[in-house]
């Protein structure tokens, strides 16, 4: 059965059957303990709320920093995807993907909250090319 799991060291919320060992955020091994959708919810609003579009930038740079994945060099691309993100969240709260449906339930759209587990998409996984659903991040080039 699905749970939600926080790493307590950076608060990075995972949905699943069980938590990664090693957080893709921040690196730290076995730091997820199980929480329940109202923190998971509380967290997602108050990390992500008081930051700007180019501190979004810089920190999902920083997150995808030594990762096997980047964010897109398509400078463009990524300021529209941004701004879409920044609209959802006006419009609904968090800083959900913006290339896909709230499902109006704040529970279930938690998996929406961007950046997003990516590396499970088709899109992603088994792609040399690969990218998430929206190509804000993707495979990291050998030169990239
Ligand atoms: S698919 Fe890409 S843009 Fe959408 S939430 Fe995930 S990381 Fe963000």
């Amino acid at each position: 059965m699905k749970k939600f799991y926080r790493c307590h060291v950076c608060n990075d919320i995972h949905y699943g059957v069980k938590p990664p060992e090693i957080c893709p955020t921040c690196s730290a091994k076995n730091a997820y303990v199980e929480t329940n959708s109202d923190e998971a919810i509380k967290i997602c609003s108050y990390t992500t709320k008081s930051i700007n579009k180019q501190e979004f930038l810089k920190a999902i740079e920083a997150l995808s920093e030594n990762k096997e994945f980047q964010v897109n060099p398509d400078k463009e691309k990524v300021s529209m995807l941004i701004e879409g993100i920044f609209q959802n969240e006006k419009n609904h709260g968090l800083k959900y993907c913006p290339c896909r449906l709230s499902s109006k339930d704040p529970k279930k759209d938690l998996m929406l909250v961007c950046p997003c587990r990516f590396f499970i998409h088709e899109t992603y996984k088994n792609k040399p090319d690969g990218e998430c659903w929206c190509g804000l991040f993707i495979r990291r080039k050998e030169n990239g």
